[in-house]
């Protein structure tokens, strides 16, 4: 019986347990990642982004358009078309491909950190608004509610101008979300009625419904996880059903390849076992749970943190 280590084989644990795998079934959200480059450099961004990361490159409107046409010529019906970084908004052609992914009649979601770069576009986005309207929607990363704890993680003097921008955005209308965090001690409850009281404390007139703010849990990329096997399903008393990457996928370019390629998530941006083809079509096929990440973030952990940013 050969013996692996842990991670290292694709069908196969290193208990000698066939690996947990998940079935593709539809494809709800396309993400696309616009280049990995931040402004910010997030003490915990699960994709390492910061102003020097390029592994990802940014992507151009013609690296876009043949997963925008596919989707138009299968007459897929997708829930949303959503981007993530990096910082979205750094991508210089970020305006374009927008507006071509929200020709398509479907929801757009961008995640953004809201902190200056986004104020670039002002006057586009305003024109997309008033074009789209309620189509495109932006979601707003706040790692929490207290000034201090999210410049913890994401900086110094990244929150005023963050929660200045978001109010900018309700205040003209935009369909509007959070992305927030609770920390370890703190209950989903309580991060929310939070994020309630700092949003009517700065009179920005958004109620923060189920829709509108997303708790993940505070996640710890490095600690140690058992891996997936198929029995972990029945274990668990989870359907591999539930994962995300039965229902998403996502499109990167790595810098130095010539054009972009489907990966299962947004969560394994660099492990090029999680390639799955170069067409959406080519992409929708079984995926092998042989990442930390997928035992961590996904089976164990049950977030989808694919909407961080
Ligand atoms: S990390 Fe990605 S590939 Fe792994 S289970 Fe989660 S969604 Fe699937
Ligand atoms: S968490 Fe978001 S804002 Fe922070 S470095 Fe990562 S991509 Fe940038």
């Amino acid at each position: 019986m050969t013996a692996y280590k842990k991670w290292e084989n694709l069908y196969t644990t290193a208990k000698n347990d066939e690996r947990g795998k998940v079935p593709f079934t539809h494809l709800k959200t396309l993400w696309f990642n616009t280049g990995t480059l931040c402004n910010l450099a997030c003490e915990n961004c699960y994709i390492e982004s910061n102003p020097k990361n390029d592994r990802l490159t940014y992507l151009s409107l013609a690296d876009v358009t043949p997963y925008l046409a596919e989707i138009r010529e299968n007459q897929w019906q997708l829930d949303n078309i959503a981007f993530t970084g990096g910082e979205p908004f750094l991508n210089p052609a970020i305006i374009d491909i927008l507006e071509a992914s929200l020709k398509l009649n479907i929801p757009v979601l961008v995640l953004t950190n809201a902190h200056k770069v986004i104020k670039r576009w002002e006057k586009k986005l305003l024109a997309l608004h008033e074009k789209y309207g309620d189509l495109l929607r932006l979601r707003v990363s706040l790692d929490h509610y207290t000034s201090a704890v999210h410049e913890q993680e994401r900086g110094e003097n990244t929150f005023d101008s963050t929660m200045g921008t978001f109010k900018w955005l309700v205040e003209n209308g935009f369909n509007m979300s959070i992305a927030g965090r609770s920390l370890t001690k703190e209950s989903s409850e309580k991060a929310s009625a939070g994020y309630q009281k700092l949003l009517d404390d700065l009179n920005i007139k958004l109620q923060l419904t189920d829709q509108k703010l997303v708790v993940f849990p505070e996640m710890k990329p490095q600690e140690d996880v058992p891996e997936i096997s198929i029995n972990c399903w029945q274990i668990l008393g989870i359907s591999p059903k539930d994962q995300m990457c039965s229902t998403e996928r996502m499109i990167v370019k790595r810098k130095g390849q010539d054009k972009p390629v489907v990966l299962s998530c947004t969560l394994i941006a660099y492990d090029e076992t999680f390639e799955l083809g170069h067409t959406l079509k080519e992409s929708f096929k079984d995926v092998h749970l042989n990442h930390p990440f997928c035992a961590k973030f996904c089976v164990l952990g049950g977030a989808s943190c694919s909407s961080t940013s």
